[in-house]
């Protein structure tokens, strides 16, 4: 029957409970659970009374939970349908086009409606804050992509969506704006006159084309200060997100054992942590308790070098030092990121799961220039059909370069990646790549140290 090209699960194989990492992280826990993330003004433990304040209670449940597996509450299974299980693909024509031994498998997350694998928090998000009768959610979008997940979410369970968007996100990419308008969102450009912090904010700096940080800080404001109506909703960083997106690895499993083999490579980009998790936590699980080895590797941009620059020291989530501090890998909660395409991969910090397991060295970490992922996307468009979001193309770079080797070394290894979303809606960033607007870039390590001077200070 010739080759197989797409390993495609049922309905019924959608997962029925998450992975949680929390009772398998091999470093202490104190480090990675709920009980270390502190407020940001008294810089103690957070209590649950003030993180209640910004998430649903079932949602802080899971944060600090040691139960290996979250059931999938029914009315979350039922969203997911419209677009999971998603496609596991054998990527036979890059094989091909690289000429490599290697045998290269990715996980395709762009076919939920919005196009990335976001929806998969956003949808049990939107629904906890329903059962706990919630109005609806604020939140903070760079590009958009979080964004749309959350509106399209708050529509499946009839909530209002408040979305704070970095400025210059909004006024350069406006498809995005209107997908969360679409599906019912209200969407502000971020600094704004909305919130007490944005006010002051652009009073200091008129022209501020905003950040990830900023956007944060006000979606965080008008959270606290809706008297109890609404609640914040964040797409990554948080171990109840990386919870949620475990469903792609938990399918990948299924996929992977369908096509009779067993990743040696699990590669993902890296913003925040959450596709990479979802993905390779399953794995690292199958590493951590069933004798497997495969090498886990986190991408991300030199722009934004988190994890292979950034300190693993207590921060800040937000710019205003609003949100609670966690210990994390960081790049200084005033991180102003250069404008690179891979508007999903700018944040300051990554998830304190991530950070640990990086730090233990169950994770590798690697950064890669924004020009060589985009020759790699064009490498794997024309091999494969799909054109990646500009964030999925480190992921795809990483492979590429692991299918080199291993033509190299001439021996043939699995390797699988998580594609975590299309590009259909950042095609100006391919324009600018083909017209050669783009530039290499790495963060200057000077703006690190200087930033580390800004950090917390904390007794743990
Ligand atoms: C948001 C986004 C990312 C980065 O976020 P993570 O939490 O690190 O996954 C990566 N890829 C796509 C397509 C995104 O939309």
């Amino acid at each position: 029957m010739g080759k197989q090209y797409k390993f495609t699960l049922t309905e019924k194989d959608i997962p029925e409970a998450w992975y949680n990492i929390n009772p398998d992280m091999p470093v202490n826990p104190a480090e990675t659970a709920w009980n270390a993330v502190l407020h940001p003004g008294t810089r103690e433990p957070a209590t649950p009374e003030f993180l209640s304040v910004l998430f649903p209670m079932r949602f802080i449940g899971e944060a600090v939970s040691l139960d290996r597996w979250i059931e999938v509450p029914e009315p979350v299974r039922d969203v997911y349908k419209l677009w999971r299980p998603t496609p596991l693909f054998r990527a036979h024509r890059l094989e091909k086009a690289l000429d490599t031994p290697a045998h290269i498998y990715y996980k395709y997350e762009g076919v939920s409606p919005v196009g990335s694998h976001k929806p998969n928090t956003a949808v049990p998000q939107a629904f906890y804050a329903k059962e706990e009768g919630s109005a609806g959610f604020t939140t903070e979008t760079g590009a958009g992509q979080w964004g749309s997940a959350m509106s399209m979410a708050c529509s499946f369970f009839d909530l209002e969506c408040h979305v704070y968007m970095v400025k210059v996100s909004y006024q350069q990419k406006p498809y995005r704006r209107i997908i969360m308008e679409q599906y019912g969102a209200d969407v502000t450009p971020s600094p704004s006159n909305k919130t007490e912090y944005g006010r002051n904010f652009l009073a200091q700096y008129p022209d501020s084309p905003g950040s990830l940080g900023i956007a944060i800080s006000e979606a965080v404001e008008a959270a606290v200060t809706s008297q109890g109506k609404y609640k914040y909703a964040l797409g990554s960083v948080l171990g109840p997100v990386l919870t949620h997106q475990s469903v792609i690895g938990l399918e990948a499993l299924k996929q992977m054992e369908m096509a009779g083999e067993y990743p040696d490579v699990v590669i993902g980009c890296v913003g925040g942590g959450s596709n990479f998790a979802g993905l390779a936590f399953p794995f690292l699980h199958q590493n951590f308790t069933n004798g497997k080895n495969t090498r886990i590797v986190a991408v991300e941009p030199t722009a934004c070098p988190t994890l292979t620059k950034g300190e693993y020291t207590f921060d800040y989530g937000d710019t205003a030092q609003m949100a609670p501090i966690v210990k994390m890998h960081t790049l200084g909660h005033d991180f102003v990121p250069a404008g690179i395409h891979a508007g999903g991969l700018r944040y300051h910090g990554m998830a304190p799961h991530v950070s640990a397991l990086v730090d233990n060295g169950d994770v590798e970490a690697i950064a890669i220039d924004q020009l060589e992922t985009f020759e790699g996307a064009a490498i794997f468009s024309r091999a494969e059909g799909i054109v990646p979001a500009p964030e999925s193309s480190h992921a795809v770079r990483a492979a590429i370069d692991e299918a080199v080797k291993c033509k190299e070394e001439g021996v043939s290894r699995v390797i699988v990646f998580n594609l975590s979303g299309h590009g259909l809606f950042d095609l100006a960033a391919y324009d600018d790549y083909m017209q050669g607007k783009l530039k290499q870039y790495a963060y200057p390590e000077e703006k690190i140290k200087a930033a580390m001077a800004h950090l917390p200070e904390v007794s743990l």
